[in-house]
């Protein structure tokens, strides 16, 4: 058989460790999973009674349009729903993405260390991915690399808040850096965590309405997977402007997410209390983790998500050590980084993955 040639340079993304693994080889009952950022509370109570009503339309297919997905969405952003595109999960919109610009003629460019899902699909339709050689995002460094590659640079991942390093930029700074690009070149700003650092820091939360009105060549990629709690029903979205959204659309198979993921997502848009509550824990807890890193001397990088990055030099024993003891969490080395990534918990979990910690440390 004659594969595509492209695949033989093609990595698997290593998604974190599922709980359900833990169990079945170390026979461990209570496992806590800090390793996916997903949410430690769980799922809005609203969508979870709103899930027992919706089990009897399964055997339907979902309004396509996503109407009443769309009008929420546009409600909360001030876009108009021509302005939207559902995935299945964002990472099936950074795939359509890829598939608009992207050849083996072209490139990428995105930051020395950020999402990995950019490069892999960048590579399936055999495209290059330039990184700067900051491991967080220096945009002296991708403006220099731009202007020196600009025939060949068809899209720019920015990863605001970056994804495994927790690092943010000023809104302003991202927006003179944007001012020096060819309308030519699409800039992809994933905002994943875009409302955590809206929690934190508002000067450095995207506003999508404003980026699409000052940028056209700009999409705003975000998820119900982190802080609506919703991993497991992936649904994510675009934001841009219609030239944009009208092509990744042609992408797109029907009924590309599920009924009840659907469902899920229009009623999380209505539970203000439970992200209000998921902030809250998240950054004070994020302070737990701080202070315990000054307490033992080692160094992390202040974070605007719902994770902290914290190096350890001996990051994947550690990782090892704490896996066996049903505590998941994601060590960095893939990234050639010897750090581990904490997906903050609930303040139960965070204080038994920290004294495991002590322990193993001392
Ligand atoms: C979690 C995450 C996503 C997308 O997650 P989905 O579950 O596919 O919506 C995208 N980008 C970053 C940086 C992430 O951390």
């Amino acid at each position: 058989m004659v594969f595509n040639e492209v695949l033989k340079n093609l990595k698997n993304y290593e998604a974190g460790k599922p709980i359900e693994l833990v169990v079945r080889e170390y026979g461990i009952k209570d496992v806590i999973k800090l390793a996916s950022n997903e949410n430690p509370f769980g799922t809005s109570p609203l969508v979870k009674n709103a899930l027992k009503n919706a089990s009897n339309k399964a055997h339907l297919y979902p309004d396509d349009s996503y109407f009443e997905l769309k009008e929420a969405l546009s409600a909360k952003f001030s876009v108009t729903p021509k302005n939207l595109i559902i995935g299945s999960g964002s990472d099936q919109i950074i795939e359509f993405i890829a598939h608009v610009v992207l050849n083996e003629k072209n490139a990428i460019l995105t930051a020395g260390i950020t999402f990995a899902m950019y490069e892999i699909y960048a590579s399936h339709l055999g495209a290059k991915t330039i990184k700067t050689p900051s491991q967080t995002h220096d945009l002296n460094q991708m403006l220099e690399i731009y202007k020196q590659n600009k025939d060949k640079i068809a899209a720019i991942f920015l990863c605001l808040p970056n994804n495994p390093l927790g690092e943010c930029l000023d809104v302003s700074d991202v927006y003179a850096f944007m001012r020096e690009i060819s309308p030519d070149t699409l800039i992809v700003i994933d905002g994943a965590y875009n409302d955590f650092a809206k929690f934190k820091d508002a000067k450095k939360a995207i506003d999508p309405s404003d980026l699409i009105k000052n940028f056209k060549n700009a999409i705003f990629l975000g998820t119900f997977s982190k802080s609506y709690g919703l991993g497991g029903m992936r649904v994510g979205y675009g934001i841009a402007d219609e030239f944009i959204i009208n092509e990744l659309a042609k992408l797109r198979a029907p009924f590309n997410i599920t009924t009840l993921s659907l469902k899920s997502a229009i009623v999380a848009l209505g539970d203000d209390d439970f992200v209000k509550k998921t902030f809250e824990n998240n950054f004070e807890q994020m302070g737990v983790y701080e202070r315990f890193c000054d307490e033992i001397g080692v160094s992390f990088i202040p974070s605007f998500t719902n994770f902290i990055t914290i190096k350890f030099a001996n990051s994947t024993q550690i990782c090892d050590k704490l896996l066996k003891q049903g505590v998941i969490l994601r060590n960095l080395a893939s990234y050639g980084l010897d750090a581990v990534r904490i997906t903050i918990g609930t303040p139960e979990q965070n204080e038994i993955v920290l004294n495991k910690l002590r322990e193993i440390l001392k």
